[in-house]
């Protein structure tokens, strides 16, 4: 074969290959995919990285599909198995079908999502994604606007920047002038702390306002704003975390924004107020259904909590939804919604009045996205809002949180096992072992006493290590067997005197769970537990 015959081997032609991309995937997955497989493709191997990097050079003649496709499918082994129902380990979801096929749908007709010349279901699809998305918030949609970008990182850059430029208007031009702060709570997610570096504003100019149970305080925040006014410096985005990563805190959004009102009469500038709602964004989908009148009377005022606190979102300025985290679509897939789409004129790096958003000259998010280039993000999403609809995200969610309160209710009557956050219904559990028994010689559980400092230093440090040794163990026994995987937060929360306390957690994601799952995640963890009692003891 001539050279470039052999190149041509490697495309699609414009007609006539469709099947193509489909067997060698077909080809690939059935390599990859096994029964064998547990919560691990094949066995996690430790890898010398250094070796890797130093022996691998370019190659020289060309390959062949089918060497480097099983190449390809080598790579894979290691890889968690995020469906498994025994795959607990975070809140990474398991994909729904139809968006991975629109992913590779968006990689066969490589869209770009900078204008619609380069992408008209790309761009059809983000106007209808976010439109779906502002009207599950309560915006009203005729002023409403958004994009997606890279993850809820992404989201938070965005609210970051737009506060910075109402904060010091037109920093964009003549770069900042004031000192700013930014300001979210002790819980919040450390991406804000990559908004601060990469806007310029600086980590030390971020003011953490101390939470409690993972909830921003308010008055805190109203004498930090005060103070920072007093000080001459400027109030950029209140970051108000809807739904923590770990504990499923959500800040009292409508509060905040009633503060920042108040503040604003003061000044004579504008203050953003973005919600990180990463994570709590899909308990809209409940509003107004009936969905969960069938559960047990405790979980459904639970529920109805969550539902009350998160529906604050349509006070918020501007909203970050990652569909690669409770949306069930596979990576990258976020979207920043915005109440009312002028303020993306702020970010606009021309200086002639663009049309943004969808006026006059087409779609062409690209004259204020932070990317150049932009893959079709908003597909899968759209791909799973239409497939879903509020119905299959309620249910979902209902019968994740329905297994973990099994898991709760079973840990509740553990001896040793403290169960952190019995009342929340996210579907996270989080949970902290004690080697003996939970409560103290007095019959009070030890975690309050941790808590308020009333037990050794020391004594917290050691149940921290020993919930470590027991997370670590399982991992490592996943990675090898493929059996149960949970993970462990290294600072679920601090005590008065700000020791950090450690806790396992239990994420379930995946649809196929069912209660036996659980009451084998609680088996093995006990089996983790024995085995650390045994071989390293709580002492050393
Ligand atoms: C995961 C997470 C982020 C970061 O989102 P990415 O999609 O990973 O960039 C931001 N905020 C919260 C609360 C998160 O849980």
């Amino acid at each position: 074969m001539k050279e470039i015959e052999l190149m041509r081997s490697f495309f699609t032609r414009p007609a006539g290959d469709e099947d193509k991309i489909v067997l060698l995937l077909n080809d690939l997955l059935k390599k990859i995919d096994s029964k064998e497989n547990g919560t691990i493709i094949g066995k996690k191997e430790t890898l010398d990285y250094e070796k890797l990097m130093r022996e691998t050079k370019f190659p020289h003649g060309m390959g062949n599909e089918a060497d480097v496709g099983d190449f390809i499918t080598e790579l894979y082994g290691g890889v968690n198995i995020w469906c498994h129902p025994l795959m607990q380990a975070n809140v990474v979801p398991p994909a729904t079908a139809l968006s991975i096929v629109a992913a590779a749908l968006g990689a066969r007709y490589n869209e770009n999502s900078i204008s619609d010349d380069y992408g008209m279901s790309a761009a059809r699809s983000e106007i209808m994604a976010i439109a779906m998305l502002a009207d599950l918030i309560g915006y009203d949609t005729t002023k409403a606007g958004g994009i997606f970008t890279f993850g809820g990182t992404g989201c938070n850059l965005y609210g970051a920047r737009i506060g910075i430029e109402k904060a010091d208007p037109n920093a964009k031009n003549t770069g900042i002038r004031d000192r700013i702060h930014f300001f979210c709570s002790d819980v919040a997610h450390y991406s804000i702390r990559s908004a601060a570096l990469w806007t310029g504003v600086g980590l030390d100019n971020i003011k953490t306002i101390p939470s409690c149970d993972n909830v921003m305080d308010i008055h805190l925040l109203e004498e930090e704003m005060e103070r920072t006014i007093s000080e001459g410096a400027r109030i950029g985005t209140i970051f108000a975390t809807m739904g923590t990563t770990d504990a499923f805190g959500i800040d009292p959004l409508k509060k905040i924004v009633e503060l920042r009102d108040r503040i604003q009469k003061k000044i004579d500038y504008r203050i953003h107020v973005h919600a990180d709602a990463v994570i709590g964004w899909p308990y809209l989908t409940f509003r107004g259904d009936t969905r969960i009148d069938h559960l047990p009377h405790m979980l459904q005022e639970e529920i109805r909590e969550i539902l009350s606190s998160i529906s604050d979102l349509r006070y918020a300025d501007s909203v970050g939804i990652d569909f690669h985290k409770t949306g069930w679509a596979p990576y990258l897939c976020s979207a920043f919604v915005i109440k009312n789409r002028e303020d993306f004129t702020l970010l606009q790096k021309q200086k002639k009045d663009m049309p943004y958003l969808f006026h006059g000259e087409g779609y062409q998010p690209g004259t204020f996205t932070l990317e150049s280039s932009r893959p079709n993000y908003a597909q899968k999403a759209l791909a799973n809002m239409m497939l879903m609809g509020k119905q299959g995200y309620e249910t979902l969610i209902v019968h994740l949180i329905t297994a973990a309160d099994h898991l709760r209710e079973m840990m509740d009557n553990c001896s040793d096992i403290e169960l952190l956050n019995r009342h929340n219904p996210a579907f996270v559990t989080d949970f902290r072992i004690y080697p003996h028994t939970k409560f103290d010689t007095d019959g009070n559980p030890l975690f309050q006493k941790e808590m308020c400092d009333e037990t050794e230093e020391e004594f917290t440090e050691k149940v921290n290590s020993y919930n470590q040794r027991i997370a670590q163990y399982m991992i490592a026994r996943a990675q090898k067997e493929g059996t149960a995987m949970i993970s462990y937060t290294d600072n679920y929360k601090t005590t008065r005197n700000s020791r950090t306390i450690v806790a396992l957690k239990s994420y379930p994601m995946s649809p196929f769970i069912e209660k036996e799952h659980m009451d084998e995640m609680l088996r093995q963890i006990y089996g983790a537990k024995e085995w650390v009692d045994s071989n390293c003891g709580f002492e050393t």
